[in-house]
Parts: C-alpha cells; structure tokens; sequence
C-alpha cells in the first residue's frame, strides 16, 4: 500500500523502504497510545500527510543530488522533527544524506531512539534542545548544507530559528501549507535581516490541498545578532 501511494505520487521506493516505513508505523501508532506524537493516527492518512507530504523534497532537484560539501556527502539538519517529519522518512528514503534532528521535547527524541535503532538509520543523529540554543553552537552554526522544518512556527519566526543554521549558499527549506503567500509577506524583514532570498516555490496538491516547498538560499554566514533568546523571537518577531 505504502509503495502504491508513493508510486501514484511519482516517488518510487524500494520493497525495503516500504518494509520500514511499515514499521516505523507500526511503532508510531503504539507509541502514540503513551504519549502524544501524532494527531493523524488513520493508517491511509499517515502514509499520505506524514509519509508522502515529508517526501515531496525527494522530487526537488535542489535537494536530490545535491553536492554542496567539500568532502562527503550533503548534511541535513530538521528543525522541530517532532515524530521524525520530514528526517525520519528522509533518512530512510533518502539514505545517502546525513542527517540531525533536533527536538526541544525530550520524549520525542527518546521515540526517535527506537526508531533509529529499529530501522537501522546509523546515519541519523538526534539532540534535545532548542533552535535558539543550537543555533549559537559553533557546531551548529553555518553548518548544514540543508535545513529543513515543517509544522514549528510562522515563517518569520522560523527564519530566525533555522536559517542561522545554513551554511552560506546552502538552502534552508520551509514545508508550508495554504498559508504560505500571507506568511511569505509577513517575512520580507526576517529575510532581509537574514540574508536570504526565496529561490523556488514549489508547489504540490495532496489530498486535494495545497502544499508548498519553500526554498530559501543563504547569502552569508548570519548576522550574531540572529537567533535571539527564547520568547524574544516569538514574542517580537521579525515583521
Ligand atoms: N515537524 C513535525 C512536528 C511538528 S510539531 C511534523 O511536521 O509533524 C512542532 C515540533 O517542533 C514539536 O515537536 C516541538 O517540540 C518542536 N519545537 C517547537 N519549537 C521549537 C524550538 N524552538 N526548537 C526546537 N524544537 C521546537
């Protein structure tokens, strides 16, 4: 059913992939009795908002195929991965790629753990902790060639959050739905104090709605004064 769908949708998957995908809603939907990790819990509709919204990057060829280090293979940071969307199901999807993914709630990342383990992605890494805190760690910062975030915050308030982490002329890569243009006009401070210009818009119908890729490159390393502490950034954002 899983390769089905993708298949309809243009994104062909292996049996293997199909086979942890399965599982990895399979362990979803057990968790998700425990704590709360997911508001869709139908299995078509996880495999369709979850499972096929997270891999429509996969048809980008900004993304697809994209060498933007120096050495090794391209880095992938998801911002407020939550259930592991996007990176879970880029991970295994799209395994070349490494990827981090960051959750301020801890028993989301401890969820991810499992997932990791039993679906053998050694080429995830998973940290608890804050956007605004990660986004001041040299180790972090201007570090990946891709960021990527959907379902955390408004646009101008998830520029700051994510593009600090962008490498210069990387790409942070914003998953939006039918609110996108209002908050595409919202941002035109965030992106200017920034510096970062929205490249492509893509747009996809899933389920009949719209969703949209937003594609934003980095022009430099970004201005210290970005991210600001916690609660500044949301009680004042960039508008
Ligand atoms: N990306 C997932 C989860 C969306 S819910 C999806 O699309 O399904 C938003 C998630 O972002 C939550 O799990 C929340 O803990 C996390 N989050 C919100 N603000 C954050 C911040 N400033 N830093 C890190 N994570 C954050």
């Amino acid at each position: 059913m899983i390769k089905r769908v993708f298949k309809e949708n243009g994104i062909d998957i292996t049996d293997y992939q199909e086979q942890q995908l399965q599982r990895y809603y399979d362990i979803l939907s057990e968790w998700n009795k425990k704590i709360n990790l997911t508001a869709i819990t139908e299995y078509k509709d996880v495999v369709v908002k979850h499972f096929l919204d997270s891999a429509l990057i996969l048809k980008s060829d900004l993304f697809v195929g994209q060498r933007l280090s120096d050495a090794g293979n391209s880095s992938v940071l998801d911002l407020g991965t939550g259930a592991g969307f996007p990176g879970i199901v880029l991970a295994v999807l799209y395994p070349g790629y490494h990827y981090t993914l960051v959750d301020s709630l801890n028993k989301r990342i401890e969820f991810l753990h499992i997932i990791k383990e039993e679906l053998g992605l050694d080429q995830i890494r998973l940290y608890h902790g804050r956007a605004e805190d990660f986004g001041r760690d040299p180790e972090f910062r201007n570090q990946f060639d891709f960021v990527v975030s959907r379902a955390v915050a408004e646009l101008p308030v998830l520029l700051e959050y994510c593009v600090p982490f962008v490498k210069p002329e990387g790409f942070f890569i914003s998953y939006k739905g039918k609110k996108c243009e209002d908050e595409i006009k919202l941002s035109q401070r965030a992106l200017q104090e920034l510096n970062v210009f929205i490249e492509r818009k893509e747009q996809y119908i899933l389920s009949g709605e719209a969703r949209y890729l937003l594609f934003l490159k980095n022009l430099s390393e970004t201005n210290q004064k970005y991210p600001r502490k916690a609660g500044k950034i949301k009680k004042n954002p960039l508008y």
